[in-house]
């Protein structure tokens, strides 16, 4: 074990509770980062040029094939500030290593206003602009307004602005040109103190609200009924393993579109532009027939198809190839690739 300051290098580290699947795998290199600073010792050190690490935060959103080949840095970078703040609204940075949903919590208790959409979502900080996450309508970069980064091939730090990131949906430059170079170090968020805007439109929230004769909702009504319809719909990673949506919902053409709808008249869809339709990948996998099929210890959660769940020992590649049969079944269906969401670590 080699220490500088707090910095440890760890070797043979087991995964399986750094990862919400639950997979088992051992990291051969393990380095956690607590503080910005320990990343320009392991530049110091040369270890960017020996290594070429994954960075790992909650482990939510990866599936480990088998023992990583690369070494894995694990991000619990702490701290949350106001950094900036006028009538209307204020600046928050947050440490990269900050959970999620902890995060959203003190946001909604300080009367904050812009991510009571995305509660409850799994992971840190830090991950959330790498498929800038969404939920319920809201996306993050709704409230993105820059991060911090280390550039491992330069040794230095950076900032990102909006129009830097690229932001799409479940999508980002971190996750295309910039994969695998760059690690995120924390996050500034601008949030609304007044007049918040509140997104209430999408069809389950507003089904709840209703439900309970909710007329006017508030940030602190929306972030509740948020947690209440995810609770009762996704299964949570410490009873059953898994990486939440395993699959993203399939964009085609109008014309792909149309066709489809005349074969399949009760097939879901939301409009995201003129030309560009919005496929749930649920309801395709649902329609093929795997809703809660199990093979060995992998199948599909009983309430949402497009979750996989790991029902006990699963391996990664038994996971993977679950997967590989799932996306085969819907290509012959409905000639639709579905492209994982899930970062697949090799
Ligand atoms: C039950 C469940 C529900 C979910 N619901 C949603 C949802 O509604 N919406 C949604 O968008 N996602 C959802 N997810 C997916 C997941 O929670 C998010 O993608 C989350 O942002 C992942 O965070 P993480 O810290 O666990 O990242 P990890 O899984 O550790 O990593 C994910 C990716 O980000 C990279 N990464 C992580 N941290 C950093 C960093 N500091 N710097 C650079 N790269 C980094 C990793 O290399 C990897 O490529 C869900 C997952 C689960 C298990």
């Amino acid at each position: 074990m080699i220490k500088k300051n707090s910095l440890k290098i760890c070797s043979d580290v087991d995964l399986s509770s750094y990862n919400t699947l639950g997979v088992s795998a051992v990291a051969s290199v393990f380095v956690e980062i607590t503080s910005r600073d320990d990343l320009l010792v392991l530049a110091d050190q040369d270890f960017f040029k020996h290594h070429q690490p994954f960075i790992l935060g909650g482990g939510s959103n990866v599936l480990f094939l088998d023992d990583p080949s690369k070494a894995i840095i694990k991000m619990s970078v702490k701290g949350k500030d106001i950094v900036d703040e006028d009538a209307q609204y204020v600046k928050a940075q947050i440490g990269a290593g900050e959970n999620w949903h902890e995060f959203v919590s003190w946001v909604v208790e300080n009367n904050f206003g812009g991510v009571e959409n995305l509660a409850l979502i799994p992971g840190t900080v830090g991950a959330a602009p790498i498929q800038n996450i969404g939920a319920y309508g809201v996306e993050l970069e709704q409230v993105f307004d820059s991060l911090e980064l280390f550039d491992m091939q330069t040794g230095t730090f950076k900032t990102f602005y909006k129009k830097d990131c690229d932001f799409g949906y479940r999508d980002s430059i971190f996750k295309n040109e910039l994969r695998g170079q760059v690690i995120v170090t924390n996050v500034t968020l601008r949030l609304s103190k007044l007049n918040h805007i509140i997104h209430d439109s999408y069809g389950s929230l507003q089904s709840y609200l209703q439900e309970k004769s909710i007329q006017n909702p508030g940030i602190k009504d929306v972030y509740q009924a948020v947690i209440d319809i995810r609770r009762s719909k996704l299964p949570d990673p410490k009873d059953i393993g898994n990486a939440g949506s395993f699959f993203k919902n399939p964009v085609v053409s109008k014309e792909i579109f149309e066709d489809l709808q005349s074969r399949f008249e009760d097939m879901p869809f939301y409009e995201v532009s003129e030309n560009e339709i919005k496929i749930p990948a649920g309801w395709l996998i649902e329609k093929t027939g795997w809703r809660g099929k199990q093979i060995g210890h992998v199948g599909t959660y009983q309430n949402q198809a497009l979750v996989i769940v790991n029902h006990g020992n699963a391996s990664g590649s038994d996971i993977f190839h679950f997967s590989k049969q799932v996306q085969k079944s819907v290509k012959e269906t409905f000639g639709i690739e579905l492209v994982p969401e899930v970062n697949i670590v090799e």
